[in-house]
């Protein structure tokens, strides 16, 4: 890897000064058992079951699986078959809540001595990656490599989204707390927090807040796509770069999510597991844009009429950002853990795809130097040794190639069913 393109977007952050309202109580939830990397959870809860706000209601203990708590006090109706947008099919416990958002006895704020009992509690609070990739952060934090530098990941860099931004500027002391319990547990020198030029007033507040934390400094990055991107954040943070099969903890570094660290924070003061999100619900059908909090499970529907959103005119509703998000056709999917926005458009723009003019620009905008184009050509072919050859399975999935063709070429979407086809021990 010799640089790390990054490209230019509009940032459309329209709910950037949009507090964080917490919004009421739906009827019901549905928390399905698989919500981050790793094998699902199995339910521990059965129909006919009170369960209260905090309680833990799923779990599995394989290593890369976190548990699954209930943001809800109420009754469990059922634990049905549910299809997750990606079309794999995990449990999920539905609840009827009553209201009364009962607090679950073993909310308590865990009780930590050393490194494996942090880890232990880490996971124990269902925490797992906010910024999107859903990595379950007990198995981030658990490595044994020697780390030097702490990064704490406050890019945001996909348009719309303003909820990492609220968190910092809502909840700066927990963020602090959250750095200095961190390097404090895993005995990490050097903390960075790396956060993009739109954000001036979070960047402003966190340089006071963190002033009087030992070897922690802001880094204001330019506001370029994708800047949050683990292996770019590393690079422009600290000039190192992750090879291709390397891991951050290979060349020293930790990177955790911003918002993650504000409710690691929280979950150690207070024991509340991971059950409630920040959303950033934006979009032209959309009457009151905002970030909303909600308890995970909580429908997409109720999330949007309680957002005065005029839900018959939605022609394309994601979870997620433009870039990155997952375009759902189902309008009572859940919101899950690291579903950071909703986005409900009416007008978009229905792009024609035409032949490959051999331009070059999906190329050069690769941040991580793949050749898209050469990777469709293969995957046309089904011709698994030149996709292997390409290193198809390193694309991040960011969508700059697409975002660049002038030939409207679907190259990201193409990249994921490439790698689809890939024998499993090649990815
Ligand atoms: S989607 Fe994949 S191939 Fe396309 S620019 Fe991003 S990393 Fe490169
Ligand atoms: S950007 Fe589009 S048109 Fe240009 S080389 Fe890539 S696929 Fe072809």
């Amino acid at each position: 890897m010799k640089k790390l393109n990054c490209i230019r977007l509009g940032h459309n952050k329209n709910t950037e000064n949009c507090p964080i309202v917490r919004l009421g109580i739906p009827e019901s939830v549905r928390i399905p058992m698989s919500m981050n990397m790793g094998a699902a959870c199995e339910p521990i809860v059965n129909v006919g079951d009170f369960v209260c706000v905090g309680q833990k209601i799923g779990d599995n203990q394989a290593f890369f699986s976190v548990p699954v708590h209930s943001g809800v006090s109420g009754t469990v109706t059922a634990i049905s078959d549910y299809q997750l947008p990606s079309g794999n099919m995990c449990k999920a416990i539905e609840i009827q809540c009553d209201g009364k958002q009962t607090l679950c006895e073993s909310v308590k704020s865990p009780v930590i001595s050393d490194k494996a009992s942090f880890i232990k509690a880490v996971r124990e609070s269902g925490m797992v990656g906010l910024g999107g990739a859903g990595f379950p952060t007990h198995v981030k934090l658990s490595t044994d490599a020697k780390i030097d530098t702490l990064i704490i990941n406050a890019a945001e860099c996909e348009p719309y989204l303003t909820s990492d931004d609220r968190m910092m500027l809502e909840y700066p002391d927990e963020l602090a707390y959250g750095i200095e319990l961190i390097s404090h547990m895993l005995d990490i020198p050097h903390v960075i927090i790396g956060i993009e030029d739109n954000k001036t007033a979070s960047a402003e507040l966190l340089t006071k807040k963190t002033a009087n934390i030992k070897n922690t400094e802001v880094k204001v990055l330019p506001s370029l796509y994708p800047q949050g991107g683990e292996k770019i954040m590393i690079y422009n943070c600290t000039g190192r770069i992750v090879d291709e099969g390397k891991l951050p903890s290979d060349v020293g570094v930790i990177v955790v999510n911003v918002s993650t660290a504000i409710l690691l924070a929280r979950f150690f003061k207070t024991g509340m597991p991971l059950v409630e999100r920040v959303l950033t619900v934006d979009g032209d059908t959309v009457g009151k844009s905002g970030n909303y909090l909600v308890p995970i499970g909580t429908s997409v529907s109720y999330v949007l009429e309680n957002a005065q959103c005029n839900i018959s005119k939605i022609k394309k509703l994601i979870m997620g950002g433009p870039m990155m998000g997952m375009t759902v056709f189902d309008i009572n999917q859940p919101v899950c853990k690291a579903n950071g926005a909703v986005l409900a458009m009416e007008k978009i723009t229905e792009n024609r795809e035409s032949a490959c003019i051999r331009c070059g620009r999906c190329v050069r905008a690769c941040p991580i130097n793949l050749m898209p184009t050469e990777i469709e050509k293969a995957y046309i072919r089904r011709d698994i040794s030149s996709l292997q050859k390409l290193k198809v399975n390193l694309c991040i999935n960011c969508g700059c190639c697409t975002y660049v063709c002038p030939s409207k070429r679907k190259l990201a979407e193409t990249n994921q069913l490439a790698k689809a086809i890939l024998p499993r021990t090649a990815k």
